[in-house]
């Protein structure tokens, strides 16, 4: 049975298999930590059709879009690649629907 590494995932994939034998771990000190996403749950208003951009207000990295449905509220959806994970969203949502993952 493999025993628990002791190292993050993210440290591990930047440093070569010859460099964790030698010891060296100086690359896996610069390596930047993996940034949380902001992610959208069930709890959302918009999906019980209530009108709500409480989100996407409060996200200065524009990173909520909504998109429009037909005689229903707009649904949110998180671009990924724009969200710092700065928490914002999390802070305003009505419903605690946002979390960071
Ligand atoms: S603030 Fe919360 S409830 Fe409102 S649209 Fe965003 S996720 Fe849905
Ligand atoms: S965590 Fe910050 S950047 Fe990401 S969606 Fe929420 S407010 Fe926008």
């Amino acid at each position: 049975m493999r025993s628990p590494s002791p190292f993050p995932d993210s440290t591990m994939a930047k440093i070569s298999r010859r460099q964790f034998l030698r010891g060296d771990f100086s690359g896996a000190a610069d390596a930047p930590p993996r940034l949380r996403k902001a992610r959208i749950g069930s709890a959302c208003l918009a999906r019980q059709d209530a009108v709500c951009r409480a989100c996407g207000d409060a996200c200065e990295a524009r990173a909520i879009r909504f998109s429009p449905r037909p005689m229903a509220a707009a649904l949110p959806h998180i671009v990924e690649d724009a969200c710092n994970g700065c928490g914002a969203c999390v802070a305003a949502c009505p419903a605690r629907a946002i979390d960071l993952a």
